[in-house]
């Protein structure tokens, strides 16, 4: 056995760790005490000292069918001994055909050719790059500019920080390295409501008179997540296909976090009925097990890029289409597509308006809201993630606020009475910040 087996998983070298280990959007000299934890096991966690918590994250939106799935585990162990990697270039295998096969029937029927990625970030990247090649291949080299809306988040690598709103205070350090971008004011109407008036004539304005040199759009439809759990108008979305369509650009759907149900629709364009020319997945593709995204563009685009000077798609990672990730990502679809998911997620949906509709009243709450599995009580001002995180855990949950958002989005597995654990904890806290 080797040396890091033997060691118990419970021994975690914490001064180590502090010293020498980053963490997402930490000092390596001022980092808040991080949680250790040892084992997942359905929606629980069990921590370094013993506790058992309730996971109110599924792991920033991956883990939709709880820890430790036999199906998944079975599947990745067959294809460890099998084939755990090969490289993608001028070869394939039954793990990336069976999962492509499954993404092509999910989405809509425009959707047709798809682009393994890494992670959520480059999947964006390789949609930016996507929509940029099309309009060469089109004839029309002007058009490479990007178009999107403030309060958005697509990633931290460097074209898809260009997307983010760039004052949401994460890529600020960055401006000069990244490339200028178009932004229109975030969609204002509510969703649910019908299109408030003028909500898209800011970007129809930017359409209008830049029009030769975008080449898309992107958005994350329906909910702006990191942008602060805002949920916006299906009308919003119908309106920016038809915008598209009439300055000829293309629309890229960012579902990386909406997508595979979260928010009570498979996709959330499903809500506006609309389609994307190219569609970023990642978060729950592989059900949390392993890294994977997925950029689906349509014929169309596709035939674009071969049109174009280079006459291929200009990108291939070392790990594309990695057949361990491909075997993760297939039985996480085969569990989604076989599961009542829609059922659970609606169940989830109630539970949490019911639970946390009270929440309204406390002192310094501006807004209770929920969407499918994302239930969200925002604050009147920016809280402190690193004091509530020791707070909820004291409370028995796993919940990591940011910006001024105590947010939940947990596996569509979490029982009644874990759900009810998870939003008693988000109310003590949301009473309890002065
Ligand atoms: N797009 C959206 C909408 C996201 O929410 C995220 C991550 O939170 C990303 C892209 C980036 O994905 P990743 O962190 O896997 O690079």
């Amino acid at each position: 056995m080797n040396d890091s087996l033997q060691q118990s998983p419970a021994n975690i070298d914490f001064e180590f760790d502090k010293k020498h280990i980053w963490h997402p959007y930490t000092s390596m000299h001022n980092a808040a005490k991080v949680t250790g934890v040892v084992s997942a096991e359905g929606c629980e966690l069990t921590l370094s000292d013993g506790q058992v918590v309730i996971d109110g994250t599924s792991s920033w939106w991956a883990c939709i069918h709880g820890y430790n799935r036999p199906e998944i585990i079975e599947a990745m162990q067959y294809q460890l001994t099998t084939l755990s990697h090969v490289m993608f270039g001028g070869i394939t295998h039954a793990p990336a055909v069976n999962l492509c096969k499954r993404l092509v029937d999910m989405t809509s029927p425009n959707l047709t050719k798809v682009f393994l990625a890494d992670s959520g970030s480059i999947a964006v990247e390789v949609a930016m790059k996507m929509a940029m090649q099309y309009w060469q291949g089109k004839n029309q080299p002007l058009k490479q500019q990007l178009l999107t809306v403030k309060r958005g988040y697509h990633g931290d690598t460097f074209a898809a920080m260009s997307v983010c709103d760039p004052d949401n205070g994460m890529h600020t350090m960055f401006g000069n390295a990244v490339t200028e971008q178009l932004f229109a004011p975030a969609p204002q109407s509510a969703f649910n409501q019908a299109l408030v008036d003028g909500d898209t004539d800011a970007l129809e304005a930017i359409l209008k008179t830049n029009h030769q040199h975008i080449a898309a759009i992107i958005i994350e439809p329906i909910m702006q997540a990191a942008g602060g759990m805002h949920f916006y108008s299906a009308e919003y979305l119908v309106a920016l296909r038809g915008l598209c369509d009439k300055y000829q650009v293309l629309l890229i759907l960012d579902e990386i976090a909406t997508g595979f149900g979260r928010i009570g629709k498979l996709f959330a364009y499903e809500y506006a009925n609309i389609e994307a020319d190219i569609l970023c997945l990642g978060k729950a593709l592989t059900g949390g097990y392993i890294s994977l995204a997925a950029t689906i563009c349509s014929d169309e685009v596709a035939k674009g890029i071969s049109d174009s000077p280079a006459g291929v798609f200009m990108h291939g990672p070392t790990f594309m289409g990695n057949p361990l990730a491909c075997a993760a990502a297939d039985a996480s679809l085969q569990i989604l597509q076989t599961s009542n998911w829609q059922q659970q997620v609606t169940d989830i949906e109630s539970q949490m308006k019911q639970e946390l509709a009270e929440a309204i009243d406390y002192e310094h709450v501006k807004d209770v809201r929920v969407l499918g599995s994302v239930g969200v009580i925002e604050m009147d001002s920016a809280i402190n993630t690193g004091a509530l995180q020791k707070a909820f855990i004291e409370l028995g949950v796993w919940i990591r606020p940011f910006g001024n958002v105590i947010y939940i989005t947990p596996p569509y597995t979490i029982t009644s009475a874990q759900l009810t654990k998870l939003t008693n904890a988000m109310k003590i806290i949301a009473a309890d910040i002065t």
